[in-house]
């Protein structure tokens, strides 16, 4: 497929559509039907990815041109079978399936997808969810997404900080490691044997301090739903991250912007919505302007220096984690104004960690 949509878009001819790759690529592999049509629409689905990309300015974005030597091969719902404890990954008309064992504890739902990577595999399991009965106290809390503390709920009462320095020094452990494999790696030969040592230590990594952080924003956002649950809130106000791309980005410092990248934001807050709407509560954007910067006992504007925040004018002393957190709440509260005296920071703020520290992975990395 990279060969013959590089020949044809060389040539300034019009690109083969899916279809016809789909025609084209048929009964060719000793695969099964689906599983040949499921890699040519992945193939397809990047093509646009980076048609739009490109039109929207950005050159860089190339087209697949990497000659790959494996690739995953997918398998759809309808060809899979369940046959007791095992999974039958179809390989197309009158060859054996694949039968892969399947563990005991498997969460409930029906497997719509499989993908077969090395000595893994990667399923797809849908599960419909009751219509979430609405608790009815009406309450609202505010929820500030940041780097130290990846979240930080209040409901004007009690308030829960949930850390997100773990994250961080997972992080920059990823990038020193992957900063000696670079250096041993330019020692060694192009193919070389060391060569690809190296590369498949790289990938192994990377892919596990993936996981690690996955599993992290998951806890962190149990977390903020536990909290909504034990205090009943039933709309949790969020800043816009939108905001914090644009304004917070220079405000930071530009190594703290290296260290957590914002889709990382956007993924937990992706999360997020959907725990708590299992259980009906709703997130809610609102812009974060001005959030950290506001007094919430008088309103005045000041400018945050150090762990305290400080107003010049009222003479209002609180730990700055809870301030964002305040007023997005009172913002949300108040259709977009923040009314001072209405909300203040909670005198005991809970600090809570996503995760245990992973000691295995800093001894690997490090
Ligand atoms: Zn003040």
């Amino acid at each position: 497929m990279v060969k013959i949509h590089r020949f044809c878009r060389r040539r300034h001819w019009l690109w083969p559509t899916e279809t016809q790759l789909k025609a084209h690529f048929k009964q060719r592999f000793p695969l099964h039907s689906q599983t040949v049509q499921a890699i040519i629409e992945k193939f397809c689905a990047t093509i646009d990815g980076v048609r739009t990309k490109r039109k929207h300015g950005d050159k860089q974005v190339r087209y697949p041109w990497r000659f790959r030597r494996y690739f995953n091969p997918i398998f759809k719902g309808q060809a899979l079978k369940i046959q007791g404890q095992h999974l039958l990954l179809p390989s197309g008309r009158g060859r054996e399936p694949i039968r892969v064992h399947l563990p005991e504890a498997m969460p409930t739902g029906r497997v719509v997808q499989a993908e077969l990577g090395f000595g893994a595999l990667y399923l797809t399991i849908t599960h419909e969810l009751a219509e979430p009965v609405l608790p009815e106290s009406g309450k609202a809390g505010g929820l500030d997404i940041g780097v130290i503390h990846l979240g930080m709920v209040c409901d004007g009462e009690e308030a829960v900080a949930v850390s997100g320095r773990g994250l961080r020094s997972v992080k920059q452990g990823r990038a020193k490691v992957q900063a000696t494999l670079r250096k041993k790696r330019a020692r060694t030969k192009p193919g070389s044997r060391r060569r690809k040592r190296l590369n498949r230590a790289r990938y192994r990594t990377s892919q596990k301090v993936k996981r690690v952080i996955r599993n992290a924003l998951h806890h962190a956002a149990n977390q903020i739903v536990e909290f909504c649950l034990a205090y009943g809130i039933t709309i949790l106000y969020v800043g816009d991250l939108g905001t914090l791309n644009d304004k917070k980005r220079h405000r930071r410092s530009r190594r703290t912007n290296q260290e957590v990248g914002t889709w990382e934001f956007g993924r937990f807050e992706q999360y997020l919505e959907y725990k708590l709407r299992r259980h009906g509560i709703q997130l809610i954007q609102i812009s974060e302007a001005y959030t950290s910067q506001t007094c919430p006992h008088c309103g005045h504007l000041n400018k945050v220096a150090g762990r305290t925040y400080h107003c010049r004018a009222c003479d209002y002393r609180a730990h700055r984690d809870g301030i964002g957190a305040v007023n997005i709440l009172n913002k949300g509260m108040y259709s977009g104004e923040i009314r001072p005296g209405e909300f203040l920071v909670p005198q005991r703020i809970t600090y809570r960690r996503p995760v245990p520290l992973k000691r295995a992975l800093r001894r690997r990395c490090g």
